[in-house]
């Protein structure tokens, strides 16, 4: 194929054949968000340059290096979202959704970011997340994570584990960043080119550094728990209390630290150790400056975002899809006005049964090959249409997995009998 007409690079295709874990994924995520009481919030896919880079911070890698930005036909730089919670920022404050209000809500839909592709890590690619605005407490942290736990028990995962850590108010955060550039600094000489970098722009980002040769420097770092204001101290007190009445199991990580600008107070991550290096599956926490920082009130946030991408491989690897999206039937139109009686009689079936999923030969056939796509599509049963059958208002039943049952010709006023106990 032309190189032009291939899809690019990093942006994938969903076949048919895996599109049924992504739904189970997906349908799950909607039931669970909607049953604790959060609403859907879509906003688009395309928004000012300006908004990412006010909101995630400039000296981050998703600001630095990551983003898909472009000018549109008027000049305007535009940006594909990298994350989800800009967005929702946005839209909260541009609809008034933050005036003495809280809010639950979630959102799905794709991320674009211009990294190195690599099994779980890709240019588009799919979030579910959570935010939640005007709820101050430890009691909403600490929600959001069971909302998350919930989340992995619904799709059979079991060695997902959990870290948080408190960064702290914006003050304790300030002087923690003074000390550790102090201690960096007398220690430059064993910093990557990354970490210079980073020194003097945002030093926490270094005690989150992938690579190994900093991690004797890193874990001799001064400890950010050490710095905590009382507040929110207490705070992390009262979440950690609430996860151990809940039963979520924990690792405090004071090294946790996020690669997003906006965070304070509790961070948090899941993370699995069977997807090789790209394991956090789960990643938030609280952002209580990012809506005044963006020009609106006072706001408390706090929210995560799942990489579906990551759970889709897992669910695929463990075989955990339990959702089956096989037909029940495969409708065979042979012989003479088979083809018009069958489409009638397809509606009917429909009409009576909501629950049915029914697969009707398409663009004729011979007898035989109908039966060979029926086999194909995995249906339980070719139900058969043939000239006799539709004279004699009879349909042939063919079972095409458990050979054990016998074909047989039922009438069809007796269908939606056949139909209830044996199918549906
Ligand atoms: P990482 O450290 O893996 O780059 P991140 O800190 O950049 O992650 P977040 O911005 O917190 O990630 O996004 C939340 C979640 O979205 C991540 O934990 C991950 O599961 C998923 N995610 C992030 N980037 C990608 C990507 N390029 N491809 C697939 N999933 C991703
Ligand atoms: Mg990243």
């Amino acid at each position: 194929m032309a190189k032009n007409l291939q899809s690019v690079r990093g942006m994938r295709d969903i076949l048919p054949e895996q599109s049924s874990s992504w739904q189970f994924i997906e349908n799950i995520a909607r039931e669970l968000f909607n049953s604790y009481g959060y609403k859907e919030l879509r906003t688009p896919i395309i928004e000012s340059t300006e908004l990412f880079k006010r909101s995630i911070g400039d000296a981050t890698d998703i600001v630095e290096k990551e983003m898909y930005t472009f000018e549109d036909r008027n000049g305007d730089s535009l940006t594909l979202r990298p994350e989800g919670t800009a967005g929702c920022v946005r839209a909260g404050m541009q609809h008034g959704l933050f005036h003495n209000q809280q809010q639950r809500i979630w959102y799905i839909g794709p991320m674009f970011r211009h990294e190195r592709p690599q099994k779980g890590r890709y240019r588009g690619f799919y979030q579910a997340g959570i935010e939640t605005y005007g709820i101050d407490g430890p009691d909403i942290d600490a929600e959001i994570i069971a909302i998350a736990a919930r989340f992995w028990k619904k799709l059979g995962f079991k060695k997902v584990r959990l870290e948080i850590n408190s960064l702290g108010s914006n003050e304790a955060r300030q002087a923690y960043r003074e000390i550790l550039i102090e201690y960096f600094s007398k220690n430059e000489d064993q910093l990557d080119e990354d970490s210079k970098r980073r020194l003097n722009k945002n030093p926490l980002r270094i005690l989150d550094t992938k690579n190994p040769k900093m991690a004797d420097l890193v874990s001799k770092a001064p400890d950010l728990l050490d710095y905590l204001d009382d507040e929110s101290k207490i705070h992390f007190e009262g979440l950690k209390t609430r996860l151990d009445i809940m039963g979520i199991e924990y690792q405090v990580n004071s090294r946790l630290v996020r690669g997003i600008d906006y965070y304070n107070r509790t961070v948090f991550e899941w993370i699995t150790d069977e997807l090789g290096a790209q394991g956090t599956i789960c990643a938030g926490g609280r952002y209580d400056g990012l809506v005044k920082q963006l020009g609106g009130r006072e706001t408390s946030a706090c929210g995560f975002g799942i990489g579906l991408d990551r759970l889709q491989l897992l669910v695929e690897e463990q075989k955990l899809d339990q959702s089956n999206y096989q037909p029940h039937i495969y409708l065979v139109l042979a012989g003479e006005g088979a083809d018009i009686a069958g489409l009638a009689l397809a509606e009917m079936l429909r009409d009576t049964h909501p629950q049915l999923r029914l697969l009707v030969n398409g663009g004729s056939g011979s007898f035989k090959s109908q039966l060979k796509r029926a086999d194909n599509s995995g249906a339980d049963y070719a139900f058969i249409l043939g000239e006799n059958e539709v004279k004699e208002s009879t349909i042939t039943v063919k079972p095409l997995r458990n050979k054990e049952l016998d074909q047989q010709t039922l009438s069809q006023e007796n269908l939606d009998e056949f139909i209830k106990t044996n199918l549906l």
